[in-house]
C-alpha cells in the first residue's frame, strides 16, 4: 500500500513554510510522496494574484530537487468549482492500492467545517494539521474535538517547527519592493521577478 500527502493550497507563491510542512509530514508519518496540488480557484480578490499558470510553475521549481514531490494539475484541468473532495475522488481513481492524507496548517483545518460537503471528505481522507504561528494552539485543539465528534472525521493533530510565513505578506513585499529573500526558494524569487508578478 502506497502512502500519499496531498498538499493543497493556492501556493500564490509558494514559500519555506509549504516547503517544511511537506517535508515534516514526509519524514514523520514515511510517506512515499507528497503531492503539491495549486487550487484553480485562487480565493484572492484584490487582483494582484498570480494566474494559475504562474502558480503551477512556482511550484514545480520550488518542488524540483525533491524526488518525493510532485505537482498536480488536476484543479486547472477540472473546469468550473474544483472542490477538494472532488480532487480527492479524483486520485482515489488515479491511484491504485494507495491511502490519502490531507495536510494543512492548523488555520486552514479549523474552517474545514465550511468546506464543501466535509462529512464524505473526512469519510476518504484522514487530515494531518500542522502547527502554524499565530494560531492558538489550544483554541485549534477544541475546534477539532468539535469537528471529529460534528463529523466523525479523522483529524491529526502535528507539531513541527513553525515559520512564520505566509504568502500575503510575500506579495506585499513584492508590491512595495521589500526584500523576501530567504523566505521563499531563489528560483521562485528569479520567476515572480522575471514575469513581473505581483507589482
Ligand atoms: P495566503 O496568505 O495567500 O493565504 P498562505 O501562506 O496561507 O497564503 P496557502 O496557499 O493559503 O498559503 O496555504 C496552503 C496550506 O499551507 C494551508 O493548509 C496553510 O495552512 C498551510 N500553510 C501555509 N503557510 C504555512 C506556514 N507558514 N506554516 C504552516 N502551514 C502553512
Ligand atoms: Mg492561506
Amino acid at each position: 500500500m502506497k502512502r500519499v500527502g496531498i498538499m493543497g493550497g493556492t501556493f500564490d507563491p509558494i514559500h519555506l513554510g509549504h516547503l517544511v510542512v511537506a517535508n515534516e509530514v514526509l519524514n514523520i508519518y514515511g510517506l512515499d510522496e507528497i503531492v503539491f496540488v495549486p487550487a484553480g480557484n485562487p480565493p484572492h480578490k484584490c487582483g494582484m494574484g498570480a494566474s494559475f499558470v504562474d502558480r503551477y510553475v512556482m511550484t514545480c521549481l520550488a518542488t524540483l530537487s525533491n524526488n518525493k514531490f510532485t505537482v498536480s494539475d488536476i484543479e486547472i484541468k477540472n473546469k468550473g468549482k474544483s472542490y477538494t473532495l472532488n480532487t480527492l475522488k479524483e486520485f482515489h481513481s488515479m491511484y491504485a492500492d494507495t491511502e490519502f492524507c490531507f495536510i494543512t496548517g492548523t488555520d486552514a483545518v479549523i474552517n474545514l467545517p465550511n468546506w464543501h460537503e466535509p462529512k464524505e471528505l473526512l469519510k476518504i481522507c484522514k487530515f494531518i494539521a500542522v502547527s502554524r504561528p499565530g494560531i492558538d494552539k489550544e483554541d485549534v485543539k477544541l475546534k477539532i474535538e468539535e469537528i471529529r465528534r460534528d463529523l466523525n472525521g479523522h483529524i491529526e493533530m502535528l507539531q513541527i517547527p513553525m515559520l512564520d510565513i505566509s504568502s500575503t505578506d510575500i506579495r506585499e513585499r513584492f508590491k512595495n519592493g521589500i526584500s523576501a529573500k530567504y523566505l521563499l526558494p531563489e528560483s521562485v524569487e528569479q520567476y515572480i521577478f522575471k514575469n513581473n508578478l505581483y507589482r
